[in-house]
């Protein structure tokens, strides 16, 4: 059976406008991710790696060009559809964590699950607790993030990112405020998540440690795709 790609850009322009200047962040951006795939998204500061994350997690949306989801335009979604692809099917985990200060571990993780009023109490609950579980932090189901060290508060993050059973999982720079110990663990248990739940991440990063420890890199410099070990020849 052919398969439809999972993520495809196809030739995707992004620019802002600051007042009189306008700031091209994307430039004709053009790549394919697979399911399952574990990739890494290199770039300096400013060549588009938010931009273009944005744009796959329906976050916003391209000038020019397409974003596809399992073959599908976003841009034809209806809005209910989009918001759909956005709350159940892509998990985000950002450098800064992004978690509640006002909400112990377990309620963070829930928050993405009480936007779809679907799910039953019972069946929210146990998946709560397997996302924590996932993660290792059993013994901080009610802590407060400001009681666990960063790298705990980034393994919530990601807790709180895999608890819809999301297809995809996009990253932007999650390692960034971690020290290298920290940050080679978060990659370890990305990795495992990846094997054993068939997760499809796709984070970015500059630390060329990490490059090394997955299976594809792809590269960004000034908006457009540069380099990509997957087209490679072997
Ligand atoms: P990266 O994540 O690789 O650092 P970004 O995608 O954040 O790159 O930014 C790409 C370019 O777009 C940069 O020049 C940045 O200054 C600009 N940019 C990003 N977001 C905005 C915005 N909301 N308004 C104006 N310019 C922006
Ligand atoms: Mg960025």
């Amino acid at each position: 059976m052919p398969s439809t790609s999972f993520i495809r850009l196809d030739a995707v322009h992004k620019t802002y406008r600051l007042g009189e200047t306008t700031v091209p962040a994307l430039r004709g951006a053009s790549l394919e991710l697979r399911r399952g795939e574990f990739t890494a998204l290199v770039g300096p500061s400013g060549s588009g790696k938010s931009t273009l994350l944005n744009m796959i997690g329906c976050i916003d949306e391209p000038d020019q060009g397409a974003v596809l989801v399992e073959g599908r335009d976003v841009a034809h979604l209806s809005d209910d559809e989009r918001s759909q692809l956005r709350n159940e099917k892509i998990g985000f985990i950002f450098q800064s964590f992004n978690l509640v200060p006002v909400l112990d571990v377990y309620e963070n993780v829930e928050l993405p699950l009480l936007i779809n009023d679907r799910i039953a109490a019972s069946e929210r609950h146990d998946r709560v607790l397997q996302a924590i579980r996932d993660v290792e932090l059993d013994q901080y189901v009610h802590h407060a993030p400001d009681k666990l060290s960063g790298g705990q508060r980034q393994r919530v993050a990601i807790a709180r990112a895999l608890v819809t059973s999301p297809l995809l999982v996009l990253a932007d720079e999650p390692t960034a405020n971690l020290d290298s110990g920290t940050a080679h663990r978060l990659i370890d248990l990305m990795l495992a998540l990846n094997a054993q739940r068939h997760v499809t991440f796709f984070f970015s990063t500059h630390d060329e440690k990490l490059m090394a420890r997955v299976a594809r890199t792809v590269y960004i410099t000034d908006g457009v795709i540069s380099g990509d070990t997957a087209a490679e020849p072997a």
